[in-house]
C-alpha cells in the first residue's frame, strides 16, 4: 500500500478536513471589497470542522442581527481521490455534509458545499452575495491558526467583519498556557492543575433554531443542488463497487442519538467507572463518539456537561475531575500541540525525543496491509482500513508493534496510515498518542513492550475478533488461532490455513526483537539522561498521573498490566527509572540522536551506536504563514542552551 505523503499543497478542500494539509496556506488571499449592492449584515458561515447547529457560537453570533445568511463548506473534488484521506473518512464526512443540509433546509436554509478552494472561491462567493461577516469556529491547530488569521487580515482590509469563536475545544487553549506562564503544560498532571485553577469551560450553547434565526434568510435559487449540492464518493472520483455498507454514520443527528445511548449507558452502569475490556469491546460500539468529536458534529462541551449533569443526578455529589479524564487528555494534546507546528514529526519537535529509527519499506508495507503474520495484529489492521476505527488497546498493539516493539519503524509512518484511516485522526491527539506510544514523548516506560500473542490472547481469547477481519483463520482451533504457525501440520490442512502458503509466517521473532529493541531505547534514554538538567526527575508525573481509576490514562493502562502476562519486559535499572522524568527536559536543550555503526549492548545482536549531539531548532514558523502578520504571536523558540 502506498501511503500519499502530505506535502506544500496549496489549500484545498480536504484540508478544511484535513489540518495538516490545510496548514500549508501558499496562495496569497485577495478579498474584493463586498457588492455595493450589500445593506445590512449578510453573513457566511464557514464550516470546516464543528459541523453542527448545536453549541455553534460562531454561527450563532454571525446569525445575530443578520438580513441574510449562507452556510459553507468547501471541496476540492480534485483533491479528493487522490489525498491521503481514506474512503470510509470521505464517506464520513460525506454524511455529515447531507445531514447538515438536511437540518438547514428545517431552517429553510441549504447548505452550499462549494467546489474549489477557499483562497479562489471565498472572495468570488463574497462578492457574488455582497457578504459583509464571515463566522467560522477558531482552529486550535497551528497551521488552521495561520490560515484563518490570514483570511482574518484580509477580510477585515476590505470590511468583511470576521467572527470566530472556540467551540472544538472545552476552553480556549491560549487561556491554559497563559496560566501556565506562557508555555503549554507538558504532562498531564500539570495540566490538570491548572485547568482546576481557571473557571469551568463555558457552557454549551443550544441548537440553532428559527427563533436564532431571527427572521435571517437564505437566498436560495433554482440551481442551488447543481452548483452547491453535496457531491457523492462519485462525483468526487472514488470507486465503490465493493464497498462495505458504513459502520459509523456521520452527522450530528447520528452524533446526539449516540451521545444519548452514551449517557443511557453510563447511568445504567452508574460506576462512571472505566467499561470492563471484553472482546466485545474491540467492535464498534454504538455509544462511541470519538469520530462525531472529531468531526464537530458533537461538542465537546456539551458531552462534558451531560456528563456532568447525568453524574450529579446518580451520584448527588458533584463530579471528581476524573469523570472527565478521556476529554482531558483530548484537551491535553490539543493544547500542548497548538504552538508546536511541528508536533507532527520528529524532526524539528522540541518535545520528541529523536530517535534513530529505521526505514524499512518492506516491513512497513506488511504492517499497514496486514501481513505481519501475527494474526492479532493483521486482525486490528482489517479493521481500521475496513471500518475506520479500531479499540484503545487495539492501537496501542498495532503501534507499538510497529516502532519500539517490534519493526522499530518510525511513529510518524503509522500515524500518518491512522491519519488515512481512522475516522477520528486528529492532527494533535494522533500525533500526541504515537508519541506516547513510541516512548518519543509524554511517557518512557520502555522497558515493557507488548507481546503480539500474549497480548491478544487476553483480549481475545476465542479468537473470535481475529475471525471475523480475518476469515483466511477462522477454522484455526483456538489454542493456534494467536500463533498458527505453531499448529502442527495437520492441524493447520485442515483448518485450510497452511502458514507460509495460505497466511504469512511471522515477519519477526518478537521475543528476540523486542528484547533488542527495548535495549536501543534504553541506550537512547540513557545517553537522554546525560543531558537532563539537574532536579528535573519526578518519574511520578509520568508514571503514574494522578488520576482515579473512572479515568485511566494511556500510561494507567500500561502500568495497570504490569504483572499480566502479555507484556514483555525488562528489569527497570536505574538508568532506565532516571528516563521517566517527564517531557519538559526538552525545554532547556535539545537533543538529536545519530546512529553509526558501532556496536553497543550485551545482546548477541549488533545495534546501532546512539551519538547525542545538540542542535539549534529554533522552529521557523514565520516562513510558513504570510508575513507581517501581528494577530498571530506563535513565536516558537526553544529556550538557549548551555554546551
Ligand atoms: P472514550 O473512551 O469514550 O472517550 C471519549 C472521548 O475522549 C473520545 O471520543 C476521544 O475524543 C477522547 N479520548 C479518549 N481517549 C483519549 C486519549 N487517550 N487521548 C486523547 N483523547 C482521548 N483519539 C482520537 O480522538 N483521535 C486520534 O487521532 C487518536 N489517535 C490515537 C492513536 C494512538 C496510537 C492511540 C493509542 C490512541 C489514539 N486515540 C485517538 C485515543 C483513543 O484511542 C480514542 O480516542 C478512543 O479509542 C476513542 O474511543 P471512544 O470514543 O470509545 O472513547
Amino acid at each position: 500500500m502506498q501511503v500519499c505523503h502530505v506535502d506544500d499543497l496549496a489549500i484545498s478542500a480536504a484540508a478544511e478536513m484535513l489540518p495538516e494539509v490545510s496548514a500549508r496556506p501558499t496562495a496569497p488571499i485577495h478579498v474584493p471589497t463586498a457588492a455595493p449592492h450589500a445593506t445590512g449584515k449578510h453573513t457566511v458561515h464557514w464550516f470546516r470542522k464543528g459541523l453542527r447547529l448545536h453549541d455553534n457560537p460562531a454561527l450563532r453570533e454571525g446569525l445575530t442581527d443578520a438580513v441574510t445568511f449562507r452556510c459553507v463548506f468547501i471541496i476540492d473534488p480534485w483533491f479528493a481521490s487522490s489525498s491521503n484521506v481514506g474512503i470510509n473518512k470521505w464517506r464520513f464526512l460525506l454524511q455529515c455534509l447531507e445531514d447538515l443540509d438536511s437540518s438547514l433546509r428545517k431552517l429553510n436554509s441549504r447548505l452550499f458545499v462549494v467546489r474549489g478552494q477557499p483562497a479562489d472561491a471565498l472572495p468570488k462567493l463574497f462578492r457574488e452575495w455582497g457578504t459583509t461577516a464571515l463566522s467560522f469556529e477558531e482552529d486550535p491547530e497551528p497551521f488552521g491558526r495561520i490560515r484563518d488569521n490570514n483570511i482574518m487580515a484580509k477580510c477585515r482590509e476590505v470590511g468583511i467583519s470576521v467572527i470566530s469563536r472556540v467551540s472544538h475545544t472545552l476552553y480556549k487553549l491560549d487561556k491554559i498556557i497563559e496560566h501556565n506562564g506562557g508555555k503549554a503544560p507538558l504532562t498531564y498532571h500539570q495540566f490538570q492543575e491548572i485547568i482546576a485553577s481557571m473557571p469551568p469551560p463555558p457552557p454549551a450553547e443550544g441548537m440553532i433554531s428559527t427563533q436564532t434565526l431571527n427572521g435571517a434568510t437564505t437566498p436560495l435559487t433554482d440551481d442551488h443542488d447543481d452548483r452547491f449540492g453535496v457531491p457523492t464518493l462519485e462525483e468526487l472520483g472514488f470507486e465503490t463497487e465493493g464497498l462495505k455498507p458504513s459502520v459509523w454514520i456521520g452527522g450530528e443527528s447520528e452524533a446526539l442519538a449516540r451521545l444519548e445511548r452514551h449517557l443511557e449507558r453510563k447511568a445504567w452502569v452508574a460506576s462512571f467507572g472505566t467499561p470492563k475490556m471484553t472482546p466485545q469491546s474491540l467492535l464498534a460500539s454504538p455509544t462511541g463518539l470519538s469520530p462525531y468529536l472529531r468531526f464537530g458534529c458533537l461538542s465537546t462541551r456539551l458531552f462534558y456537561y451531560q456528563l456532568t449533569e447525568l453524574y450529579e443526578r446518580v451520584k448527588r455529589v458533584r463530579p471528581p475531575l476524573s469523570l472527565h479524564g478521556q476529554i482531558l487528555w483530548r484537551e491535553f494534546f490539543y493544547c500542548a500541540a497548538t504552538r508546536n507546528p511541528n508536533f507532527d514529526r520528529m524532526k524539528g519537535n522540541p518535545i520528541c525525543v529523536q530517535i534513530p529509527w529505521e526505514e524499512n519499506q518492506e516491513a512497513f508495507a506488511k504492517w499497514a496491509n496486514a501481513q505481519t503474520g501475527f494474526p492479532w495484529i493483521d486482525s486490528i489492521m482489517v479493521q481500521l482500513r475496513e471500518e475506520g476505527w479500531i479499540h484503545h488497546l487495539a492501537r496501542h498493539a498495532v503501534a507499538c508493534f510497529l516502532t519500539r516493539g517490534d519493526l522499530w519503524i518510525s511513529w510518524e509512518e503509522g500515524m500518518k496510515v491512522f491519519d488515512e484511516l481512522l475516522l477520528d485522526a486528529d492532527w494533535s491527539v494522533n500525533a500526541g498518542m504515537w508519541m506516547w506510544l513510541s516512548c518519543s514523548s509524554f511517557f518512557q516506560q520502555f522497558f515493557h513492550c507488548y507481546c503480539p500473542v500474549g497480548f491478544g490472547r487476553k483480549t481475545d481469547p476465542n479468537g473470535d475478533f481475529i475471525r471475523k477481519y480475518m476469515p483466511v483463520l477462522k477454522d484455526m482451533p483456538t489454542q493456534y488461532i494467536h500463533e498458527p504457525w505453531a499448529a502442527p501440520a495437520s492441524v493447520q490442512r485442515a483448518a485450510r490455513c497452511v502458514v507460509g502458503r495460505d497466511y504469512p509466517l511471522p515477519m519477526v521473532d518478537h521475543a528476540k526483537v523486542s528484547q533488542i529493541n527495548i535495549e536501543r531505547i534504553k541506550q537512547v534514554y540513557a545517553q537522554l539522561a546525560k543531558y537532563k538538567p539537574q532536579g528535573s526527575i519526578n518519574p511520578q508525573v509520568v508514571a503514574r498521573p494522578n488520576m482515579e481509576p473512572s479515568s485511566p490514562s494511556p500510561t494507567s493502562i500500561i502500568t495497570s498490566i504490569n504483572q499480566s502476562d502479555y507484556l514483555c519486559s525488562q528489569p527497570s535499572d536505574s538508568q532506565s527509572t532516571t528516563s521517566t522524568r517527564s517531557p519538559p527536559f526538552k525545554e532547556a536543550e535539545d537533543i538529536i540522536i545519530q546512529p553509526n555503526s558501532n556496536t553497543i549492548c550485551d545482546t548477541k545482536q549488533t545495534l546501532k551506536q546512539i551519538v547525542i549531539s545538540q542542535q539549534d531548532q529554533t522552529v521557523p514558523l514565520k516562513n510558513q504563514q504570510t508575513e507581517g502578520n501581528s494577530e498571530l504571536d506563535m513565536s516558537f523558540q526553544l529556550n538557549p542552551r548551555k554546551q
